[in-house]
Formats: structure tokens, C-alpha cells, sequence
């Protein structure tokens, strides 16, 4: 256990934890299961920049022994409604196909970086809070691909050749988003600190109307419990033209 122990003992995972309610779940998932856990956020330009305060404020309450936030600036090549002031956050809940909300390569960017940073730590395990079922539909959400990013790690780093196999963990894949709510609820994660809004204000206050919020939503009605996000008092319906 000497390459991947931390200094509390346990071994070391990375953790991507955006500040949403999925991410949140991974961390509880995470250190539940006896990882020391080093959390990482990225900025990426994304238009929910409130995010990042969450994740922090999560990471800190949860339990993790560190959280970091690395500046990548993916709006400078834009293509999505989240690192593009000019494209609208979808709100009409009807959309066919892979929503204007997908940010090209983005777990595949975020997994690279996570999994830099876990060589460096010397840690065998990374989290990431993917979901293939209450979803909107992006390529990089599903157990292929993140089989093959597996796979792909274990070629590609020192720490692999060397016999330090990576796993990634990927556990909320399978879940309907009332039983991810469901597992961060038995393991006391604060929802009411998460936020899942593609177009969240800057005190963190959701929209209510776009594909995160419509998802959130149902899932707390499915898993039963009362719902404590902060919604906007009046719904944000044109994202752009508030840009
Ligand atoms: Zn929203």
C-alpha cells in the first residue's frame, strides 16, 4: 500500500467533484468506501461558475483532505451553451439528439487531468460522477467510453508500466438519479450545497427550467424527499440575452 498511501494512511483517489448533486455523490462514495480524497474542479469557462464555490464548500464538509481547482479555458474555443455567452441554455425540455449544453471532449479533458495529477500523488483510483441513465445524452457519460478511457490510462502513464494499475470508478453509471439521491442522502451529503443548473446565478440560484434543473427536480420527486435547491424566483428562460 506504500505507493498509494496517503499520510493518514488510507490510499490516495482523485476525485472530479464539479459541485453538482452527482459529483457530490461520488465523493461521499469515495471516502465511504476509505480513500483519502484529493477533489479536483475545473474551470472551464463554464457559464455556472457558482459551481466551483460549491465544490469547495463540498469538498470541505465531506471530508476530503484537498480540493483543487485548475483553470482551463475551454471557452476560448466556445461550441457549447455552456462556454459560449452566445448559445442559450436549452429550457424547453425537448430537444432531440445531443444537446447544445455537451462541451466537446470534456470528461475526456477532465479525466486527463485527473489522471496527471494522480500519477503524481501515486494513486491507483480515480472517481468521476458520470451517469448513463437521468442524463442528457452525452457521448462521454457512457460505460464504453469510460472503459476505454481506462484502458487508455493504463497505457498511457509510468505508474501503469510500472504494475500500478489504475481503476476508475464510474459509480453512479447505473443509477436513476432517485437512487443517486437516495445513496447521498444515507450518506449525508448536504444537497441543499450542490448545485446542478447549467445557467446557476451567481449566488448559486437555479433556473429551474433548463436539463440539469428538470432532472434534479424529477429526481427528488422519485426518491421522495423534499428538494432543497435554490431556485431563481422568476425562471431564467433566455440565458443569452442576459449575457
Ligand atoms: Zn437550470
Amino acid at each position: 500500500m506504500t505507493p498509494t498511501g496517503s499520510s493518514s494512511g488510507l490510499p490516495r483517489a482523485v476525485v472530479l467533484l464539479s459541485g453538482g448533486l452527482d459529483s457530490a455523490t461520488t465523493l461521499a462514495i469515495a471516502q465511504a468506501a476509505g480513500f483519502a480524497c484529493h477533489c479536483l474542479s475545473i474551470d472551464y469557462g463554464q457559464r455556472h461558475r457558482a459551481e466551483l464555490q460549491a465544490a469547495n464548500e463540498l469538498a470541505r464538509t465531506l471530508g476530503a483532505c484537498e480540493h483543487r481547482v485548475i483553470r482551463l479555458a475551454l471557452n476560448e474555443f466556445g461550441g457549447s451553451a455552456l462556454t459560449d455567452p452566445t448559445i442559450n441554455v436549452p429550457t424547453d425540455g425537448d430537444q432531440a439528439g445531443i444537446p447544445v449544453t455537451y462541451v466537446p471532449a470534456r470528461n475526456t479533458v477532465m479525466l486527463s487531468l485527473a489522471l496527471a495529477w494522480a500519477e503524481v500523488l501515486g494513486s491507483r483510483d480515480i472517481f468521476i460522477g458520470v451517469n448513463a441513465v437521468d442524463y442528457s445524452g452525452y457521448p462521454d457519460c457512457r460505460p464504453d467510453y469510460i472503459a476505454a478511457f481506462e484502458k487508455m490510462a493504463n497505457l498511457a502513464t509510468r505508474a501503469a508500466v510500472e504494475g500500478a494499475v489504475l481503476r476508475l470508478h464510474a459509480p453512479l453509471i447505473d443509477m436513476s438519479k432517485a437512487e443517486i439521491i437516495a445513496r447521498g442522502n444515507a450518506l449525508g451529503v448536504d444537497f441543499g450545497l450542490t448545485i446542478s443548473c447549467y445557467q446557476a446565478a451567481g449566488d448559486g440560484r437555479a433556473c429551474g427550467v433548463c436539463d440539469a434543473c428538470r432532472l434534479r427536480r424529477a429526481g427528488f420527486i422519485a426518491a421522495g424527499t423534499a428538494d432543497p435547491t435554490r431556485y431563481s424566483a422568476t425562471p431564467v428562460v433566455n440565458s443569452a440575452a442576459q449575457s
